[in-house]
């Protein structure tokens, strides 16, 4: 990156009302056929536009054109079968009906390719690209055929890096996986978790990220948070595997939430995406407040390695609020630029 302290989001943002249902997940869509092409399409490019008023250094698409950051893309592969549902337990969480893998995983045709191809057209900022990890994917399916979460996970870890290698193609500059079930299930994570993450990324001269954090601000998220204690030691399972990891950047939550800072020190040597919104919390952040976290970031990661971002996704934000803590973090990375150009 040419600019010191890029700032980018962990991936959505928002809907419009005539998209999708406002401040829910999973929310269906509000259009049809051709008009749900065509509004997916504007809504990418008010999300390019709002980050671009915010002055975010790495673009991304809001995740404007799916529905789930894991379901929207497992809905694109052949060995699934949606209408046949099982209620399994999320990251150990919650229960939810989901899927069952019936057969043979693959991916019949490129799933995000053409979206982030219009991304690219809308900007020419560095773009980002969000794809779900190989652990987050199966922890969202029921498996009936495979019946091993690791052989399941490879396969994944395959299907995913021929979609990264096409992302990549159309012009992508970064693309991150989204592993949260890294901060859950540890030793499967160090076992294959982390073995399978380098396969999907394998190959890519593009830059590639990893995105673990404590959640949407959903309920079921901030009940399981409730149980973990004042200090949430969670990154301390995997950061020393991921120190040592192909992956470029790490990502993670910081702001407001019980992570003790001075873990970041166990990844020393990556490029640090810092959480410095706190997407479980509606109040809007002051530019003092993300500068406070950067500045406290910057006795763990080198100045030239700090990325500042969001704790997780604001799909279930209001716009008005997600738009606030966009601009805060455009202003509050700019501050800290600033103090680090005047040292
Ligand atoms: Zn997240």
């Amino acid at each position: 990156m040419n600019e010191l302290l890029p700032t980018s989001t962990a991936g959505s943002l928002p809907k419009p009302s005539w998209l999708a249902e406002p401040e829910k997940l999973w929310s269906p869509w509000k259009l049809e056929g051709e008009e749900l092409v065509a509004g997916k399409q504007d809504a990418l490019r008010l999300a390019v536009e709002d980050q671009r008023q915010a002055g975010i250094t790495i673009v991304g698409d809001g995740e404007q054109t799916r529905q789930h950051f894991v379901t929207t893309f497992i809905e694109h592969l052949s060995g699934v079968d949606f209408e046949k549902r099982e209620t399994v337990r999320i990251r150990n969480r919650y229960d939810a009906s989901v899927p069952t893998v019936v057969g043979a995983v693959s991916r019949p045709k490129p799933v995000f390719v053409d979206d982030a191809a219009y991304l690219r057209a809308q900007t020419d900022q560095p773009i980002k690209w969000t794809l779900p990890g190989p652990m987050t994917m199966i922890d969202t399916l029921y498996d009936a055929h495979y019946k091993s979460r690791e052989k399941l996970a490879w396969e994944f870890a395959q299907i995913l890096n021929q979609e990264a290698r096409e992302l990549e193609a159309a012009g992508v500059d970064i693309i991150q996986f989204d592993e949260p079930a890294f901060n859950v299930f540890f030793d499967e994570a160090n076992d294959w978790g982390i073995a399978t993450l380098e396969k999907a990324a394998e190959g890519l001269k593009c830059e590639t990220a990893v995105h673990i954090c404590y959640g949407y601000g959903i309920k079921a998220n901030t009940d399981w948070k409730k149980t973990l204690g004042s200090e949430w030691r969670q990154y301390e399972e995997t950061f020393p595997n991921l120190q040592k990891s192909k992956i470029d950047i790490i990502s993670l939550e910081c702001h407001h939430s019980h992570v003790p800072m001075d873990l970041i020190e166990l990844i020393r040597g990556k490029k640090v995406m810092v959480g410095a919104i706190d997407v479980a919390s509606e109040t809007v952040e002051t530019p003092e407040e993300v500068a406070d976290t950067l500045r406290k970031a910057l006795q763990f990661v080198d100045a030239d390695k700090l990325y500042p971002s969001t704790n997780c996704g604001m799909a279930p934000l209001s716009r008005g609020i997600a738009r606030g803590k966009l601009n805060a973090l455009g202003a509050g990375a700019a501050i800290v630029r600033k103090e680090l150009a005047d040292a």
